[in-house]
């Protein structure tokens, strides 16, 4: 490994998995393209752990990830960083927001969305159908007297913020040059009602904290980038670069999930398969039968 004393500062790269299943071979792909951007220019290469969903985060999930990585072959540097340490300053940020009266108090369950959708159909996002803005029109007092004692989440008003930071771009090092449509994915939530933080907020303020220049992860990630861009702007934080790759898939073109136990590194390791073949082959292009990269 790089001596730290000849890393290059300008290059700091993460992994960032979510503990709530055994990784797969789309995880083993895509911690790869993160690891080797880093040492490829000799930068930094991070681990951190996005546990902020504590109801579906498990510390075996976790355990799983850091044998899954050494037996791939892939050091990370320094220590691992856990978002579930830094509750404090996603809700330090959400207040922020609050106060300048960018979000938005949600009362409406999954139930009544299903239906709102059925009698108003919406445009589609790639994280599902966009909020119609229904609590967005709720009276502020009425919405601040409800907040008291109903159960709620918090949205983004993308409007306001658009109309704050004005057109913004961002650059992705495979896609080209990206005009910043956040609008695509409508009202997001920001703080949901049984969670801390949503992972839009604290992955936006976790890259600006920890320094990541390129946020280098897969292409389902893609349109997320329009939200973590407005965001970097109304928080005034660093907008790094970013490198969204391709998505490893099964015959059917979708791509690979944590539900398909059989295919978990997990149950390969366990099994005795070298992980640092298997490293090698996905550096190739070199797939199981039936997987391919789209
Ligand atoms: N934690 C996210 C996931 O496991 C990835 C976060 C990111 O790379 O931005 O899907």
């Amino acid at each position: 490994m790089t001596s730290s004393a000849q890393l290059n500062p300008d290059v700091v790269v993460r992994f960032a998995p979510s503990p709530n299943g055994l990784l797969h071979l789309g995880h083993a792909y895509a911690a790869m393209v993160a690891h080797d951007f880093a040492r490829q220019r000799e930068g930094r290469f991070l681990l951190r752990i996005e546990d902020i969903d504590s109801g579906r985060s498990r510390s075996e999930f976790v355990a799983a990830i850091l044998e899954d990585l050494r037996w791939l072959g892939l050091h990370w540097d320094g220590e691992v960083i856990f978002q579930s340490e830094r509750l404090d300053s996603y809700a330090l940020a959400a207040d922020q927001l609050k106060a300048r009266g960018l979000l938005y108090p949600c009362f409406c369950s999954r139930a009544e969305l299903r239906q709102l959708l059925v009698d108003r159909p919406q445009p589609q996002s790639a994280d599902g159908p966009v909020y119609p803005g229904t609590c967005r029109h709720l009276d502020p007092e009425l919405a601040r007297k409800r907040a008291a004692t109903e159960p709620h989440s918090w949205r983004l008003d993308i409007a306001k913020a658009i109309a704050i930071t004005g057109p913004l771009q961002w650059m992705d090092e495979r896609h080209g040059s990206q005009a910043c449509h956040p609008e695509r994915l409508g009202d997001v939530i920001l703080v949901p009602k049984e969670m801390p933080v949503a992972y839009h907020l604290a992955v936006t303020l976790d890259d600006a904290r920890d320094g990541i220049s390129h946020v280098v992860r897969g292409d389902d990630l893609f349109t997320s980038t329009h939200i973590h861009r407005l965001l970097q702007a109304l928080l005034e934080l660093p907008t790094p670069v970013y490198f969204h790759h391709g998505l490893l898939c099964d015959g059917k073109g979708e791509k690979l999930s944590k539900s398909r136990d059989s295919a978990s590194l997990s149950v390969l390791r366990k099994g005795g398969q070298n992980g640092h073949g298997l490293m090698q082959d996905l550096r190739q292009g070199i797939f199981p039968v039936g997987i391919s990269l789209l």
